[in-house]
């Protein structure tokens, strides 16, 4: 189906972008955690990425529960779990297919998935700053301002690149980083720069 190429090629733009960005990713890590986020992230997605023929065969929730499935399989650390677990989870809203509404119950589920496995409240400094911002603006841009769904999640990029930017100034309070205290202050949040990467690769590719 065109939903399902589409979301294949989102997958493989979001794969490229990952591995491009992977010493970026690290850089931004080994400032505030244990220089790994690049390579988990790198890891994850190109195991994703051959799996693009077993994509063809499968609905789209399928697929996107497919990719979590298998960022579980092969990411430790914070991110892997937290990605991978709150992907199958929320691909269990896709099952009717991807929609406008679908695609609202997706983003929120999503971000209850990570919240509740991550326990991290919006400041804490991790990707919950970049998915909060980008959650709500997309919700709100179609259930209050009837925005097409593209425009909306133009909308809920430019969110998460505040929610990316607000990470820099304050001290975090979850995952390794929090374990400088004020010394994490300055420095931008891996996690959520990784979010914000795949959100904009996703847009790219909608676009
Ligand atoms: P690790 O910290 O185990 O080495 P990664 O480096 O891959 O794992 O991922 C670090 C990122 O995970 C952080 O930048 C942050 O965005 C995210 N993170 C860590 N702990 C949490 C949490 N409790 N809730 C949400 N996100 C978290
Ligand atoms: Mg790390
Ligand atoms: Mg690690």
């Amino acid at each position: 189906s065109v939903q399902r190429e589409a979301l294949i090629t989102a997958i493989e733009n979001v794969a490229a972008r990952i591995e491009d960005e992977k010493s970026h990713l690290t850089d931004l890590d080994s400032a505030i955690g244990d220089a790994d986020h690049g390579n988990n992230m790198y890891r994850g997605f190109s195991a994703v990425a051959e799996k693009t023929d077993e994509f063809e065969e499968m609905s789209p929730a399928e697929v996107v529960k497919t990719v979590g499935t298998t960022i579980i399989g092969n990411v430790g650390g914070a991110a892997g779990p937290l990605y991978g677990g709150s992907l199958m989870t929320a691909s269990q809203e896709l099952e009717g297919g991807i929609t406008t509404e679908t695609s609202v119950a997706f983003a929120e589920a999503y971000l209850d998935k990570v919240q509740d496995r991550g326990d991290a409240p919006i400041g804490a400094k991790t990707m919950v700053d970049a998915l909060v911002p980008a959650v709500h603006t997309y919700k709100k841009s179609i259930e209050h301002d009837d925005l097409p769904p593209l425009t909306a999640f133009a909308k809920a990029v430019e969110g998460a690149r505040r929610g990316v930017a607000f990470t820099v100034p304050i001290k975090a309070t979850k995952g390794r980083a929090s374990f400088l205290g004020w010394r994490s202050v300055g420095h931008q949040d891996p996690g959520a720069t990784s979010t914000l990467f795949i959100m904009e690769e996703i847009l790219a590719t909608a676009e």
